[in-house]
């Protein structure tokens, strides 16, 4: 059956699509958006800016704030979006085929919008637990916003018990999820006529040989594990993904920078892994490159980096919810919040979310209708459970 209020839920995501939230521009205009049709319903309201006021997070709670709560969590922004590889204007929906397109329609406008639609009714219940709807800022350039809603959250007298991140997965289960360390390296040398280069520190070649490092972690994992086969890939992963250097055919490379990832399945685990991994480089190769010239080395940058989400079976706040969940559908390597709010807030989380990542980040994202009616529909059962307490 529709759901009754999915064409509520499509006007909301036509006009959250419409914002163009891309990371690298401000989310000002979409939280206020938000928070005022929230606020108007009789949300209590908390908007946390960041240091450039430029960005903000958006916490709605509707019901009681004394008793353990439950999150909805999504975030506001969106991968950037070249029209011209588009059928229709990404910034604009379009309805055919039983799906709608636009940015951010997967990834995760549609689930802000199925929230938008169950608001009412989550205003209208006589709701014993509260419900957060968090929306965060950055999410798409390393989950830079979550921190902030997550320590919120803690700090709060009860904080909540779940957060259910509402990820694209299909409006199934998910109960982890991989964490991910992203680094630059810049090795520097030292500059020459290549005709001379046993008198030169070779960045290129350095970097290679790093590279070579960081592949032999990468298959190490695939080899040794630690293994969760409820992971489509079911180990730790780490690869080289950028390089840039050298300025011509007939010069030593006096600079390289790459970048490197650790998407990992044991958040303890991948600070040790990482800082064994650039302790090992240094220990092999500046001795080598400082014998030619001191004035040459490597400096490590951490781009971002976020952490990986356990499993939440078992904790109160799943138990709670357990007999409305959607069918289980496994671990995921794709970043989430969920992480954030576990490590960083305290509070166990999963992933359930209309629409498959499959369509996430690309030209003609969409969502399937029936994803979101689907998402309607879970969305009332956790408002009815959170309404009998
Ligand atoms: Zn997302």
């Amino acid at each position: 059956m529709t759901h009754p209020t999915l064409k509520d839920a499509k006007a909301h995501l036509g006009r959250l699509i419409a914002f163009d939230t891309t990371s690298a521009l401000s989310n000002r205009a979409i939280v206020d958006h938000m928070a005022d049709y929230f606020a108007e319903l009789g949300a209590d309201i908390t908007i946390l800016p960041d240091d450039t006021g430029e960005k903000a997070n958006l916490i709605a709670r509707f019901g009681p704030a004394g008793t353990p709560g439950v999150v909805l969590s999504g975030h506001t922004d969106v991968v950037p979006a070249r029209a011209v590889n588009w059928a229709t204007p990404p910034f604009q929906m379009d309805e055919r085929d039983g799906r709608l397109y636009g940015r951010g329609s997967c990834d995760m406008k549609g689930f802000a919008a199925c929230v938008m639609a169950a608001a009412p009714e989550m205003a209208r219940a006589d709701l014993k637990r509260p419900l957060y709807l968090c929306f965060s800022h950055d999410e798409e350039v390393g989950c830079l916003g979550a921190p902030a809603i997550a320590q919120h959250l803690a700090a709060l007298d009860v904080p909540p018990m779940l957060a259910i991140i509402g990820e694209p997965s299909e409006m199934k289960l998910v109960t982890g999820q991989k964490g991910k360390i992203a680094m630059r390296a810049h090795v520097r040398g030292t500059a020459g006529h290549s005709s001379f280069a046993p008198q030169h520190v070779n960045a290129l070649e350095y970097a290679a040989r790093i590279i070579g490092m960081i592949q032999d972690r990468g298959r190490a994992y695939a080899e040794n594990g630690p293994f969760d086969h409820d992971f489509t890939v079911p180990h730790a992963t780490m690869l080289a993904t950028m390089i840039d250097g050298g300025v011509a055919t007939n010069v030593t490379p006096d600079r390289c920078t790459f970048t490197f990832e650790l998407r990992s399945i044991d958040e303890t685990r991948a600070r040790v892994d990482m800082d064994a991994l650039l302790s090992e480089v240094e220990n092999r190769m500046l001795p080598e490159m400082h014998a030619i010239s001191p004035d040459t080395g490597i400096e490590w940058e951490e781009i971002f980096a976020y952490p990986a989400m356990g499993d939440a079976t078992g904790t109160p706040g799943f138990e709670a919810l357990r007999d409305i969940l959607p069918e289980w559908g496994g671990k995921v390597s794709y970043g989430s919040e969920g992480g954030v709010f576990e490590v960083i807030g305290g509070i166990p989380s999963i992933i359930a979310g209309p629409g498959s990542i499959q369509q996430a980040h690309k030209a003609d994202e969409f969502v399937e209708i029936s994803q979101m009616d689907d998402c309607l529909h879970f969305l009332d059962k956790v408002v009815s459970s959170s309404a009998t307490g």
